[in-house]
């Protein structure tokens, strides 16, 4: 399976690649993990990815290509992968289609995770996520039981430097602006399909297995 999943930020891409990779065994490529794992790490790539990021702006195309491209090479991605987070505007999309189509695994399906905006601001806002764990809560849905320690690991939790009011604005601007067009392009293309990402996570994931057909 080769899948990107589109959506706003918050939309639950994250979430739905973690079930996805787990019932394919293919591995997730998520293009902002990989950005935060560099900040933190303080690499090149991390110091050139921080400003534009903390800003709530796209990090420029060369950056984030070769970083695509190069995840892409490796061996795991041969029985498919899950794209989250890119493409992000229609320059990326159209790279990424010469790319595969020259590895000879062109794209099957982009999914479309489609969420009302007031919702998304709410996901936003909300979101904190375990330093130690990485498990992810949220103060308006799922609430962890005390108000800044993980219920799994009692690790400390934090919200992400882009999940701050006015960032998630500008995330919010950034993504019609840049990426919703990706819809129209993917479904010329013939392969984009929509699941509507709310209520319960396990339940969207049903409606996901069975759009993607298994
Ligand atoms: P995400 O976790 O996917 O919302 O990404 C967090 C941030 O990383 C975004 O707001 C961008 O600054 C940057 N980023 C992630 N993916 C891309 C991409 N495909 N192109 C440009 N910037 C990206």
């Amino acid at each position: 399976m080769r899948i990107v999943l589109l959506g706003a930020p918050g939309a639950g891409k994250g979430t739905q690649a973690k079930k996805l990779i787990d019932k394919y065994t293919i591995p997730q490529i998520s293009t902002g993990d990989i950005l935060r794992k560099a900040v933190a790490d303080a690499t090149q790539l991390g110091k050139e990815a921080k400003g534009f990021m903390d800003r709530g702006e796209l990090v420029p195309d060369s950056v984030v290509i070769g970083m695509v491209k190069e995840r892409l090479s490796q061996d795991d991605c041969k029985k498919g992968f899950i794209l989250d987070g890119f493409p992000r505007n229609t320059s990326q999309a159209e790279t990424l289609d010469q790319v595969l189509t020259s590895m000879g695994m062109p794209l099957q399906v982009a999914l479309s995770v489609d969420v009302d905006f007031d919702v998304l601001l709410k996901r936003l806002t909300g979101r904190r996520t375990c330093k130690s764990c990485g498990q992810m809560y949220n103060i308006y849905f799922s609430k962890p039981s005390k108000e800044s320690s993980c219920d799994k690991c009692t690790g400390e939790l934090y919200q992400r430097d882009d999940d701050k009011e006015e960032t998630i604005k500008k995330r919010l601007d950034v993504y019609r602006a840049q990426t919703e067009p990706l819809i129209d392009y993917y479904g010329k293309k013939g392969i984009l399909k929509r699941v509507e990402g709310i209520g319960d996570i396990d339940e969207i994931f049903k409606k996901i297995c069975s759009i993607l057909g298994s």
